[in-house]
């Protein structure tokens, strides 16, 4: 074996996984390309699940970066008010928060994706007075016990080594079948209230389940499941994380739905450059936490506020949505053509924008198609329960070039294995 790898090998805990699915060390990255120590040069189709949505080292945002850097700027300040702070805050608010007419205040939780769902579930349960959270089979919510506890992944439940509870878990849109509907048994679940079933404090849910199969809910289940907590006063929280920030065609990946959600979880690609941060946005009316009733030492790290900043300068332009969609439509044809040109694969299209997939119905495949997408210099991830499906994730700033070199490789590896 390669010696650094070795070092990892002896060395780092047996969870380490994508090491295993990639095995080279990498060196260098710019935009939708990665190098590894010996100079080969790979397509990124992962894009750090969703947290480089904008490539690897994007010149503009570097730039802001070092400059801030060799200035001196400031790296931490807990959650005191800094120049980058506020820029981020202000830009946010005029190029994302205005043009969408919504009103949410904003919260910084913690680094990671996982403490903003944290936060979301704690606010709930503070502004409701009750404890229990619905959420869906194959969502993903994260890795600390409340978070956990909402995620529907067998596997990483296990992980926690006790029992979660106060979560009720429902097959998510389009899991049971045409004529029967999860929200039709929630709201018979909720009308049986009298028999002692307790409502719950909050629904949370993302719509397009991006590790549990990128399953895309419809626009009328997710109006409808709006209008569900509407009526009985229970708060929605969508978990953006992996979906948002244009990963479906727009910024918000609700956006098409009209809907309003109470609270809405955004990590992985908010801070730009790949650097962590993790907002929640909360309506004005549920923004009831005293001063250091939730707190935190990496509360909001300056450099990625100073990449975020940067990054949504590419929302300023309403061209660079649209050319999103472009190319997510381009992804569509694509992939609708395999299914019909190789129906060996028995493949089903998933996703929407550029989230998408195919879920095959042969055992094994998904994972053969990114074992031989990677001999071929791709790096791209599969999902699901039973990995089954293999997930197209560049960078949403790709080019042309990038994207026909990385749907390319995709046939040639389906072909591969079908071998
Ligand atoms: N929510 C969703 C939808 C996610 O995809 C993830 C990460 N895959 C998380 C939460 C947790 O984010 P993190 O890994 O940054 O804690």
């Amino acid at each position: 074996m390669n010696k650094k790898l070795q070092i990892i090998e002896d060395h780092e805990s047996s969870v380490r996984s994508y090491v295993r699915s990639f095995p080279a060390v990498f060196t260098k990255a710019r935009g939708y390309r990665i190098w590894d120590e010996d100079g080969n040069e790979y397509i990124d189709f992962f894009a750090g699940a969703g947290a480089l949505n904008y490539g690897h080292n994007e010149p503009a945002m570097k730039k802001k970066l070092v400059d801030y850097i060799l200035d001196d700027g400031i790296t931490h300040s807990l959650d005191k008010a800094t120049d980058a702070k506020v820029e981020f805050i202000d830009k946010f608010n005029e190029v994302i928060m205005k043009p969408r007419n919504m009103d949410y205040k904003i919260m910084f939780p913690g680094p990671t994706g996982t403490n903003t769902v944290e936060s979301a579930l704690k606010i709930a349960r503070k502004m409701t007075g009750r404890t229990d959270i619905v959420s869906f089979t194959n969502g993903f919510h994260g890795m600390t016990i409340g978070s956990l506890a909402v995620t529907g992944n067998s596997m990483k439940r296990k992980g926690a080594g006790i029992p979660l509870s106060h979560t009720v878990t429902m097959p998510y849109d389009n899991f049971v079948n045409d004529e029967k509907d999860t929200l039709d048994y929630f709201e018979r679940f909720l009308e049986d209230n009298g028999s002692g079933v307790a409502i719950p404090a909050a629904v949370i849910f993302e719509t397009v389940q991006g590790e549990g199969g990128i399953n895309a809910a419809s626009i009328e289940w997710m109006q409808r499941l709006e209008r569900i907590c509407r009526e009985w006063g229970i708060m929605l929280i969508v978990d953006d994380v992996q979906a948002g920030v244009g990963r479906t065609g727009t910024f918000f990946s609700f956006e098409p739905a009209g809907i309003k959600p109470d609270v809405v979880c955004l990590s992985k690609s908010i801070g730009g450059y790949g650097l962590p941060l993790a907002i929640t946005l909360i309506k004005p009316e549920f923004d009831k936490w005293k001063p250091g009733e939730h707190n935190g030492t990496f509360r909001g790290n300056n450099m990625a506020f100073v990449t975020a900043t940067e990054s949504l300068t590419y929302w300023e332009d309403p061209e660079f949505e649209k050319s999103v969609q472009a190319k997510a439509a381009t992804v569509t044809d694509f992939l609708t053509n395999m299914i019909e040109k190789y129906p060996e694969m028995q493949g089903r299209l998933k996703g929407r924008g550029l989230m998408q997939g195919i879920a095959s119905d042969v055992e094994g495949f998904s994972e053969k198609v990114a074992e031989h997408a990677f001999e071929r210099y791709m790096i791209m991830e599969t999902a699901g329960g039973h990995d089954e499906v293999f997930k197209l994730f560049p960078p949403i700033n790709i080019d042309e070039e990038g994207l026909q070199a990385g749907l390319e490789i995709i046939e040639l590896s389906i072909q591969d294995a079908l071998k």
